[in-house]
């Protein structure tokens, strides 16, 4: 018998959400909290603390799994943590910690093909087939599905499309290369941008919206200064939506999607962003393949929970050969 919910939980650089969610994507029972700076297991105590206080208003049987999304590198055949910028887990088992203490199978996987998964299941990309998602965020991230099933390369490691080069020997990029999409998209990027303009006349409501003071600006307020009506601030994000849609013209060609999914805090704030990136790819992307639709994701802040529980659910069910 199918059981009926799975937890999903996503663990970011400053946050921690863990839901349990039914089938049909409707999360029953939340927690947040703030991630612990502690160490590694002071992370994994929290996390097995959040789930049992979600899962304690079911049966544990009616449980399929957890799936966990980490914003790290993850080797998705062992399940082992290879990269993680943001937060000490590299090379910690987190899967078995979790196992030990939870009787629930465990599936890890990195953030941008969880929100790939929320999005297949349950959002923006629901019985699409071929599409790919891009995460803009203070990382810029990604998964893609092909033929209805996630590609994660040879070792997992795949679908890192804030990681292509849009610019030889351009600025460099947090992970340690040059002129890669995050060097242009990310939020440190963009509010850098709005800092260079921001002493300027023409970019005075960047400076309004941080309070004055040019070092404290986000760009979140790049954005709010945009809808403000600031000439200089839409410039940026147009410029942004130009980078956006020239990186998407690359994946167009390469994988004809039939769908492109922009999500994430600043995609989903700004979306003439993801218009003006469609534009793009409608002239310039190879002849036959500009039927691509780009929408804007549609979870939100739930996709993290929802795409790990959608991964959970998925690893359950073709274990029990229901998908195959
Ligand atoms: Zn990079």
């Amino acid at each position: 018998m199918r059981s009926s919910y799975a937890i999903g939980v996503d663990v970011g650089g400053t946050r921690i959400a863990v839901g349990l969610v039914e089938r049909k994507g409707r999360i029953i029972k939340d927690a947040k909290s703030l991630t612990p700076k502690g160490g590694p297991f002071a992370i994994v105590d929290e996390v097995i603390d959040m789930v049992a206080e979600v899962s304690d208003v079911v049966k544990q049987g009616e449980i399929v799994g957890i799936g966990i999304g980490l914003p790290a590198q993850i080797d998705f055949a062992r399940q082992s943590v290879e990269f993680c910028t943001n937060l000490p887990l590299a090379g910690v088992d987190v899967r078995s910690l979790v196992m030990s203490r939870l009787r629930h199978h465990v599936t890890m996987d990195n953030d941008g093909n969880m929100a790939a998964f929320g999005e297949s299941k349950y959002g923006a990309a629901k019985g699409v087939r071929h599409f790919a998602m891009i995460t803009l965020g203070t990382g810029v991230g990604g998964g893609m599905f092909i033929g209805g099933d996630p590609y994660r390369g040879f070792r997992g490691l795949g679908g890192e499309i804030g990681h292509m080069v849009v610019q030889l020997d351009g600025p460099p990029c947090p992970c340690g290369g040059n002129g890669h999409v995050e060097s242009y998209l990310g939020r440190p990027a963009i509010a850098a941008k709005g800092r260079d303009v921001a002493s300027t006349h023409r970019g005075r409501s960047i400076l309004e919206m941080a309070g004055g003071d040019v070092n404290v600006i986000t760009a979140e307020d790049v954005i709010k200064a945009s809808f403000a009506g600031d000439e200089a601030a839409t410039e940026i994000l147009m410029e942004a939506g130009v980078v956006l849609g020239k990186t998407l013209v690359g994946i167009v060609n390469l994988l004809n999607p039939q769908r492109i999914v922009v999500g994430g805090g600043i995609g989903e704030a700004c979306p003439f962003m993801i218009d003006r990136a469609a534009e793009v790819i409608g002239a310039e992307a190879l002849a036959g393949r500009r039927d691509v639709r780009v929408v804007p994701a549609e979870l939100g802040n739930d996709a993290g929970v929802l795409g790990a529980a959608a991964l959970a659910f998925e690893e359950s069910d073709s274990k029990e050969g229901l998908n195959r």
